[in-house]
């Protein structure tokens, strides 16, 4: 970095190849979080070149779940393939230095020299035939041949950066060989287009996958053979799921929308990703907020995290239990809707009473519909509760019930009234009730519940006894 302070620029630069899940959605918190904690711009950029393997449906999720988390680009989403003239234009500037140089080198000649350097036990790479240098004299040019362009990596040297996950790496030259940047039909390839991105886009740090740590020596290459400063980089290790292979689509992660369906939070969702290999300290549950003024580079972790989704539940209902209960409603409601059932005016009082219960939001909806849909109650449940004994009580409550007002402290004291009449203890009439009325013995406090519920159906239920 110049001595000059740049402002941060950051970016996300997915490739829609398959529906991103947690460990690539993880890549973008990374970079959006140290944007928006240092008052930079954080970047949307698809990485859409491979034609055959990227869709729209993968480009969708990685929009959708973006939004869904609140990780909003400040600018872009750019797309790659609408970039290609530009590539194209750098390319030419490159060739024009004598920085890159075409290779005639078939198919057949390459696997050959591959297949003869592994027999030699050696690591396959591109010989060098094609590179011009002083005093050289090249291989005639084959006819009809359309050349790929290959870059003319150093030859001497180490190329070297300061990973802010990694520490420092430093790779020889010598081990990397001419990367082919541009394909015999003219388009360039993916580490040249990444770098001319990086440049136009002016990032300052690239902070993604480990999996890229093979890519960077090659681009900082290119940056320099551009004249340009290469960012500071940052690699974060891999998810791995809970059989501690790496997370895939393969082995079964799901696409990060899929979370929200699941009833997740987006702040529970942006609090576990962040534990998800960056620290403060203990701290396990803080708001987004909390994040975005502590987060930094320097407690990014080094080793691999791992997926679990029992701690995800748990994050989950922690700030499920911390929600406004009007914002809560207005979740709920949406999922209500999608299941066609219509609420109203009592929702967030219902969400505020069974909030503490619940890990996701469906769950919570499974709740509160009771108090909006019919209720079967549970079989073994009402055998065991609803016994011939406790009917004449049933039948006292109704009578009660029907003339009196309906708000809490009336219900309770309607509710007392028929234990002293009949000698009964709490329990004795009010796992019938909650059976009757709720479907489960295991509700919250009674007299909370039976006022949030309409009282025709409360009478009705109880009638079912
Ligand atoms: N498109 C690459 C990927 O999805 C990321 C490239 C980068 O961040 O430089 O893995």
């Amino acid at each position: 970095m110049s001595s000059i302070q740049k402002s941060v620029r950051t970016r996300f630069a997915p490739s829609p190849t398959g529906f991103i899940h947690l460990g690539n959605i993880r890549s973008a918190l990374y970079p959006w979080a140290f944007a928006k904690a240092q008052g930079g711009i954080f970047i949307l950029r698809i990485e859409d070149t491979d034609l055959e393997r990227s869709n729209q449906a993968s480009v969708d999720v990685i929009l959708e779940g973006m939004a869904w988390l609140g990780m909003n680009p400040d600018e872009g989403p750019f797309y790659q393939m609408q970039r290609m003239d530009r590539y194209k234009q750098v390319l030419a500037e490159l060739q024009a230095t004598g920085q890159v140089y075409p290779c005639y080198m078939s198919i057949e000649a390459l696997d050959a020299l591959r297949e003869q350097q592994m027999a030699a036990k050696e690591k396959p790479r591109y010989d060098g035939t094609w590179r011009p240098e002083p005093g050289k004299t090249l291989p005639p040019v084959p006819e009809g041949v359309r050349p790929v362009l290959r870059f003319k990596n150093p030859i001497d040297g180490v190329v070297a950066w300061d990973d802010k996950v990694k520490g420092r790496i430093e790779i020889s030259n010598q081990e990397l060989d001419d990367l082919v940047i541009a394909r015999p039909d003219g388009t360039p390839t993916y580490n040249f287009c990444v770098v001319v991105d990086d440049i136009d886009m002016a990032i300052t740090h690239v902070i993604r996958g480990d999996d890229h740590v093979n890519n960077t020596p090659r681009q900082i290459n290119i940056f320099k053979a551009l004249g340009k400063e290469e960012p500071v980089y940052a690699h974060l290790p891999t998810v791995l799921n809970e059989q501690g292979e790496k997370l895939s689509k393969r082995n079964g992660a799901k696409p990060v929308t899929q979370y929200r369906d699941e009833g997740y939070l987006p702040d529970a969702m942006v609090n576990y990703l962040a534990r998800l290999g960056w620290s403060h300290g203990d701290d396990e549950i803080f708001s987004r907020q909390q994040f975005l003024d502590w987060f930094d580079l320097d407690h990014l972790g080094r080793s691999a995290a791992q997926f679990d989704d029992a701690k995800l539940r748990w994050v989950n209902a922690q700030h499920l239990k911390a929600s406004d209960d009007e914002q809560l409603a207005l979740w709920v409601k949406g999922i209500l809707s999608q299941r066609g059932i219509a609420s109203d005016d009592r929702l967030p009082a219902i969400c505020g009473l069974f909030k503490d219960r619940c890990d996701t939001l469906c769950v919570l909806a499974d709740w509160v519909a009771v108090f909006y849909g019919d209720v079967v109650p549970k079989a073994d449940e009402k055998v065991q509760h609803v016994t011939d004994a406790v009917k004449p009580a049933l039948a006292l409550l109704v009578e009660k019930l029907s003339i009196c007002v309906w708000d809490k402290a009336s219900i309770a004291l309607v509710i007392k009234e028929v234990l002293t009449e009949l000698g009964l203890k709490m329990p004795q009439l009010a796992m019938p009730v909650r059976v009757l009325v709720m479907g489960t013995a295991q509700t919250p406090s009674l007299d909370a519940v039976l006022a949030l519920c309409e009282k025709q159906k409360v009478l009705e239920r109880l009638k079912n006894a």
